[in-house]
């Protein structure tokens, strides 16, 4: 059974990885407005993602008998200056989600909820893919010069396939 602390700290992390979904549906849509629609593919499926993870931590908590405690859902941003402020915001989010991965593997360390350390081993790895997918593509726009370049990085982008 997971300890009280676990619990909290997993909840807290069950309702930022639904919010990862409503953001990135956020800037899908804003993509979708800007006819980026490669851009749009891009972080729909992220989004996708993040709603995985969120299941994932979902079911982790039931099997180890603890409490679903879902929380509000804050509005998300749906409005930004050009593609290149957009993804510096989604490397800023990917590491905060990496930083508060991080606090839950450091107590389940301390707690000594070994079977917690094994569980978030995959959200440690998916987190160095996560992030360096994102500065793939944040390094890209910043190559980017003219509206054709935008354009040709956007028929890129749509390539990006669902993970499981
Ligand atoms: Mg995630």
């Amino acid at each position: 059974m997971l300890n009280e602390n676990m619990q909290k700290q997993f909840n807290d992390q069950l309702a930022i990885e639904f919010h990862s979904f409503y953001i990135y549906l956020g800037m899908s849509a804003w993509a979708s407005s800007q006819s980026l629609h490669g851009m749009a593919s891009w972080l729909s499926v992220q989004a996708k993602e993040e709603l995985s993870h969120a299941m994932k931590i979902y079911n982790y908590i039931l099997e180890r008998d603890g409490e679903i405690q879902l929380k509000d859902l804050k509005r998300p941003e749906q409005n930004f200056s050009d593609p290149k402020a957009l993804f510096a915001k989604v490397l800023e989010h990917e590491q905060f989600v990496t930083s508060s991965i991080y606090s839950l593997a450091a107590s389940a360390q301390k707690e000594n909820d070994f079977a917690s350390s094994v569980f978030l081993q995959w959200f440690i790895t998916e987190q160095v893919e996560e992030e360096s997918n994102v500065r793939s593509v944040v390094e890209m726009l910043n190559r980017v010069e003219t509206q054709q370049g935008l354009l040709y990085l956007d028929g890129k982008l749509v390539k990006r396939m669902a993970e499981k």
